[in-house]
């Protein structure tokens, strides 16, 4: 999927055009009618319903480093090769990565949890 939107000014009419084709994407994975809010001020910290998370990406403008939508129903593989997931990584105790583990999950819905434990065993 084509993610240049989102570094283009909120105003513009790609942006614009993005935000719709982010929400359909993002709709998808609603639990009870909300999700995650990848606005600058919620940093997917927070859930609305998706017509206020639409105003919010907006107003406020997308996180201009979430290109992966992991919070959003999309696959984390791909976030595991950038060099910031990398550091991350080394740097992350194991505890604290079966929780980054877990709450991706949550979201997302997508982990096999099978597999990941067979590979921790
Ligand atoms: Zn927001």
């Amino acid at each position: 999927m084509d993610k240049a939107w989102i570094k283009e000014p909120t105003k513009s009419q790609a942006y614009k055009v993005g935000v719709e084709s982010f929400m359909k994407y993002a709709s998808i994975t609603a639990v009870q009618g909300t999700i995650p809010c990848p606005c600058l001020k919620c940093c997917n910290l927070k859930r609305w319903a998706c017509e206020v998370v639409h105003g919010h990406i907006l107003v406020h403008g997308f996180l201009p480093g979430y290109t992966t939508w992991t919070f959003h129903g999309e696959e984390v593989s791909s976030q595991y090769d950038t060099p910031y997931m990398k550091k991350m990584q080394s740097k992350t105790q194991p505890k604290n990565k079966l929780n980054f583990k877990v709450a991706g999950a949550k979201f997302i819905g997508m982990l096999n949890s099978i597999s990941y434990f067979s590979l921790c065993g």
